[in-house]
């Protein structure tokens, strides 16, 4: 194996500082990030709370032990749930944990912006162009730093935009690159159909 197999096991050792996966909270939650069943008592159901995100989470006792049995796999036994419902205006997010900060629009423009901060650092970002008048939503970007990658926190921008305007039609461009493709590729979203009137008319007293 190569460099790049030395640093996905050292990723998977949970080297970033303890760092354990996010997922967007939600109240059907029936099978663990391997796909284990949680909904059938066959253990006891432990709700952990992550101090370093500042979030409830769920523990899967059949991933401990197999990740016990197994220390180069990566580490999901553990994950925190961030509610993508709950986006905080600049300047009153908490400084501490993992949040969601919310940028509107600028004047003239349909792009917001959601970032996502850890301790009051950016870590990740999505932005996202909604129109109310065709009741559609682009995926511009999704960006989320090198060292916190593979933990989530893209899934998480993504439903956190959709959160924004759930009931619109939402499309996706495609990115480049093989890595940023994989991403794409899991998200159910068609490409943008024809640019919407609505973004020319904002666009054109420039
Ligand atoms: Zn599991
Ligand atoms: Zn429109």
């Amino acid at each position: 194996m190569g460099e790049a197999g030395e640093a996905v096991r050292s990723e998977a050792r949970g080297e970033y500082g303890g760092l354990i996966p996010v997922r967007p909270a939600t109240s059907k939650l029936v099978v663990c990030l391997r796909g284990h069943r949680l909904d059938l008592d066959l253990y006891d159901k432990l709700k952990p709370y992550s101090h370093r995100y500042r979030l409830h989470g769920t523990l899967c006792e059949v991933c401990r032990a197999q990740e016990a049995c197994e220390p180069a796999a990566r580490r999901l036994t553990e994950w925190a749930h961030l509610d993508v419902t709950v986006q905080h205006p600049t300047g009153t997010a908490p400084g501490n944990g993992l949040v969601l900060v919310a940028h509107p629009p600028a004047a003239g423009t349909l792009a917001g912006r959601i970032e996502l901060r850890l301790d009051g650092t950016l870590v990740g970002a999505v932005t996202a162009s909604l129109c109310a008048g065709c009741r559609t939503a682009t995926l511009d970007y999704v960006h989320v730093a090198a060292e916190y990658r593979r933990l989530g926190f893209g899934r998480t921008l993504v439903a956190a935009a959709v959160a924004r305007a759930p009931s619109y039609r939402w499309t996706a461009p495609l990115p480049d690159g093989p890595v940023a493709q994989s991403f794409r590729a899991r998200m159910a979203m068609r490409r943008p159909g024809q640019r919407c009137v609505h973004a020319g008319a904002v666009d054109s007293p420039r």
